[in-house]
């Protein structure tokens, strides 16, 4: 496993292992890189310059490129690395919460069923690709596994998945794939 901030390759003992089973993505001597930088300014104000910003997380000085700019101009408090990384577990650790699981051939078998995307109604090969992606569809959740507050939480099984195109997807938030 790669840890995020030194890039080097360790074994799996070398991440902490988390309340939920799953590792962090940054290894042991990192974090303690980090709680020992924590420590040192703590009650101080983050060192942010015109061009630099540090990271919450991580505590590295970065360019301020490595950041999320918000449309209202601030930025976001984590780099994209650490934001990148923590989303995508938070997001495993959601799929599994859910429980289920769908294969390749499942999906490919319901979306035999679609010719277009159910929400925009446009046929697939009407759907302009952008250069990142090879197909226009995703999987989506049904039920979402994320829902709001009080409602019901929908489940990783094939039954819960339609494919979606990539543009309605993206609206609804909920991507799977
Ligand atoms: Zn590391
Ligand atoms: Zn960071
Ligand atoms: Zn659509």
């Amino acid at each position: 496993m790669i840890c995020y901030l030194c890039n080097i390759d360790k074994t799996i003992e070398d991440f902490i292992v988390r309340k939920d089973g799953l590792r962090y993505k940054m290894c042991k001597s990192c974090n303690l890189e980090v709680q020992k930088k924590r420590l040192e300014n703590k009650g101080k104000r983050l060192n942010h310059t015109d061009e630099h910003r540090t990271c919450y997380k991580c505590m590295r000085l970065l360019p301020n490129k490595e950041f999320t700019r918000r449309a209202t101009g601030t930025y976001y408090s984590a780099c994209k690395d650490c934001n990148k990384y923590e989303f995508a577990h938070k997001r495993r650790v959601r799929l599994l919460e859910a429980g289920g699981t769908f294969t390749q051939k499942e999906f490919d078998e319901l979306l035999k069923k679609y010719t277009s995307c159910p929400m925009c109604k446009r046929k697939w090969s009407d759907i302009p690709l952008p250069k990142n992606l090879k197909v226009p569809w995703t999987a989506d959740h049904i039920i979402p596994i994320n829902p709001p507050h009080g409602q019901q939480q929908g489940t990783n099984h094939i039954t819960n998945i339609q494919p979606l195109c990539y543009s309605c997807n993206s609206k609804k938030g909920n991507r799977v794939l």
